[in-house]
């Protein structure tokens, strides 16, 4: 037989009741999702600012389908880098007070690409304990040395920063880190990363997957100046798909010129370039999506029972810490009884022992939905 392990590791997710399997969503409100011909308040969504619908967005991704074409249809050193790729990165670069901004085909790909290309010989990559698989991957996919320190624990970053500094002076350091953390999220605290970055002359590397379009006056996220390189994917609050890696007008060029992921990979579809460019212009007009999101929160964890173990968070994420897997399975079937979808997160993508139920609040629902919510969870948890 080949490949033996195929079915033999199939087997034991079976076994530890880890057999991941998707579902087929009917209905594209977000806010309501059909499952099985049964309709469902959605709490496991990441269209953060509910733009997955808005009609100006829609228009834009027609408008640039007709200018444009659908496809690329080459790589961006080769023919595939057009207006539309050339607008959007000059939007985003404005939004964001930075030099320049590079398109990628996927937040996945770009995490993986960053790391990969920075990650040569005489460099150490720090990276936060629970920092996402691609940046994990990029690590591991390059030439660098690689430690983690302990989840926001900047002390013990300040030691490894310390130790591997006195070792060896000429060592190139990259930080990195999530800016709200995709499965609890907490937020990074950007001030001190800063200053231990400075004090170490060391670049920092901020993934802002969950934090671009809800944080920030405009939505830019919470990156300050000091911040050497964002990265954020458009799959979220942006409501399209891709990502950008913003950085200065250098480590733009050395990221064209060496970045595999982006060389080797064709560039993203014009018109959804030309849906992303108008998603960005939304944001900043449409503010009040992300004050909403802020009351909806507050109404949230008021609304819910103090024994409940929820993680503070002024995101969108709202982790609900059950331990169990079990327990958290159990939970997401009961509520979905009372027609909630809320995705039970369990090993490996977090911790053992620390699974959880991972609710996202969004700009589209309402306050009702809301209450109902809590008092659904109120009624499953406590
Ligand atoms: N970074 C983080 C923190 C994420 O949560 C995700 C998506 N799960 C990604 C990167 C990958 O982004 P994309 O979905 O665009 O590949």
């Amino acid at each position: 037989m080949k490949f033996k392990f195929i079915a033999e590791q199939l087997a034991q997710q079976t076994q530890l009741n880890r057999h991941r399997q998707r579902v087929s969503i009917a209905s594209s409100s977000g806010r309501e999702i059909i499952v099985d011909g049964k309709q469902y308040l959605n709490f496991s969504s990441n269209d953060y600012l509910g733009l997955n619908n808005h009609p100006d967005i829609k228009a834009a991704m027609i408008e640039g389908a007709e200018k444009f074409g659908v496809s690329a249809s080459a790589s961006s050193l080769v023919t595939g880098f057009n207006y539309a790729h050339q607008a959007l990165e000059e939007t985003a670069a404005n939004w964001l007070g930075r030099e320049r901004v590079l398109l990628f085909s996927s937040g996945f790909a770009a995490n993986q690409a960053v790391m990969h290309a920075l990650g040569q010989k005489d460099v150490q990559l720090l990276l936060d304990k629970l920092s996402h698989a691609s940046i994990i991957d990029g690590a591991l996919s390059s030439q660098a040395s690689l430690k983690r320190y302990r989840h926001n624990d900047y002390q013990h970053l300040a030691a490894l920063l310390a130790k591997t500094t006195a070792a060896n002076n000429e060592l190139n350091t990259l930080i990195a880190t999530e800016g709200v953390f995709s499965m609890d999220g907490d937020e990074a605290d950007i001030d001190a990363l800063t200053q231990l970055a400075n004090k170490a002359n060391a670049m920092i590397y901020l993934d802002e997957a969950h934090s671009i379009g809800i944080k920030g006056e405009q939505g830019q996220g919470i990156a300050s100046a000091d911040v050497d390189i964002v990265m954020a994917t458009f799959g979220k609050a942006i409501a399209t798909s891709g990502a950008f890696v913003a950085c200065d007008t250098e480590l733009h060029d050395y990221f064209v010129n060496f970045a595999r992921h982006y060389i080797y990979s064709t560039a993203i579809s014009p018109a959804i370039a030309w849906a992303t460019q108008k998603s960005i212009e939304t944001i900043k007009k449409e503010i009040w999506r992300q004050e909403k999101l802020s009351t909806l929160t507050r109404l949230f964890s008021c609304q819910l029972d103090s024994s409940i173990d929820l993680v503070p968070t002024t995101s969108s994420i709202h982790a609900i810490n059950v331990q169990e897997e079990a327990k958290a399975l159990a939970a997401s079937e009961k509520l979905k009884q009372k027609g909630i979808w809320v995705t039970a997160i369990r090993p490996p993508t977090v911790p053992n022992g620390t699974s959880r139920l991972r609710v996202t609040i969004c700009a589209n629902h309402k306050e009702r939905d809301i209450i109902y919510l809590a008092e659904c969870l109120n009624e499953v948890l406590v």
